[in-house]
């Protein structure tokens, strides 16, 4: 069969490798409108059904060849209920303790975290340079880029923050996601810290020992994908400092995430040779390849997974954004 992909992010990129691994031809269609770093973080320190779906994208990291580095974990949270004992059914393990370096309690998982090389990931794979626009004509999903018409069984949306602005029919909305890189102590580049007390997360830059780490705190503001927000990021810094020792802010990093209205994942057919898949919430790194998954077994194999598909919004007509999924209690 043949398919068109719009937009090489990490699901179009898992798309294309699962696609042509079953044989099929697959054109990704790419415009250029998102920057793509080189690492982001993939973590199973996730709620319910996410740590399974970030075990699945951890196991088809390792089938497509992407590189991966874990590093210890410490996570700050009064009110962890059951998740602990969730994380270890994955193979996470867990040590509560007091780390002096943040002068806190912390639960110290080993297991849990990486970094995952996507950059070299979503670079390698081939696409079709330009914007691609949809139509229907007689009954069919055209895609056309630079206006030419590109042929398809099926059409696969996986354009992010875009989807609404392609379809609007989609029910999802573009929102502004930012993180600071900053100089520090040493252990920023060779720890992830999870500070749900004072409100920020910090990973490493590149792991390569150099005191370099990412700050961020998982807002989410409403913003067309055109649209650059201006960034504070004074209070994030400050409050940082307060658990790692001084910090200089160096650059800011931002784009633009797809929230849908419960703030998951979705996939699904929205006509007959047209699918979508997104609503990745800011943790696409870290499930985005398990969702990718499911398209392609909805397309080649007909099963479905309850709970993740799209037409679930059928009856949502306007709604307000939510917290990103991986933000815990
Ligand atoms: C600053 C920042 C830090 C983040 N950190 C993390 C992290 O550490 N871990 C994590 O898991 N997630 C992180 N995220 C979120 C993660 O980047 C997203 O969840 C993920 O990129 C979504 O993947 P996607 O494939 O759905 O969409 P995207 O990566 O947005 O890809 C969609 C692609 O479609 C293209 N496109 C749009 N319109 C068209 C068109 N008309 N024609 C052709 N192509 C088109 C765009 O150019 C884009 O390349 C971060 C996001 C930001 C902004």
């Amino acid at each position: 069969m043949k398919f068109v992909v719009i937009g090489a992010g990490v699901i179009g990129s898992t798309l294309h490798r699962l696609l042509k691994r079953a044989g099929h031809d697959v054109i990704v269609v790419e415009a250029g409108k998102r920057k793509v770093y080189p690492t982001l973080i993939h973590s199973l320190l996730l709620k319910g059904e996410d740590v399974w779906l970030a075990r699945r994208t951890l196991e088809l990291y390792d089938q497509l060849r992407v590189k991966t580095r874990e590093f210890p974990a410490y996570t700050i949270l009064r009110d962890k209920g059951e998740l602990p004992h969730l994380w270890e059914e994955v193979g996470v393990k867990i040590e509560e303790k007091y780390i002096d370096w943040l002068s806190s309690e912390a639960i110290v998982t080993r297991g849990s975290d990486r970094l995952v090389w996507i950059g070299s990931f979503i670079k390698s794979t081939p696409v079709v340079k330009g914007e691609a626009r949809l139509s229907v004509n007689g009954g069919k999903t055209r895609v056309t880029v630079e206006g030419v018409q590109l042929s398809a069984d099926y059409v696969i949306l996986a354009a992010g923050a875009w989807n609404s602005k392609l379809y609007p029919e989609v029910r999802s909305k573009s929102y502004f996601c930012w993180a600071v890189a900053a100089y520090g102590p040493r252990q920023l580049d060779s720890s992830f810290v999870y500070d749900y007390e004072l409100g920020f997360y910090s990973r490493p830059l590149l792991g390569l020992g150099l005191p370099l780490g990412i700050l961020g705190d998982g807002d989410v503001v409403e913003c067309e994908p055109e649209e650059r927000l201006r960034v504070d990021y004074r209070n994030l810094v400050r409050e940082a400092s307060k658990r790692l020792g001084k910090l200089t802010p160096l650059y800011v990093g931002w784009g633009h995430c797809e929230g849908s209205p419960d703030m998951r994942p979705a996939y699904g057919r929205l006509r007959d040779d047209l699918l979508y898949v997104g609503g990745l919430d800011g943790y696409g790194a870290e499930v985005g390849p398990a969702v990718a998954e499911m398209v392609v077994d909805l397309v080649l194999k007909g099963e479905e997974k309850a709970g993740y598909l799209v037409d679930r919004f059928d009856d949502v007509q306007d709604f307000r954004l939510g917290r990103e999924p991986h933000e815990l209690p």
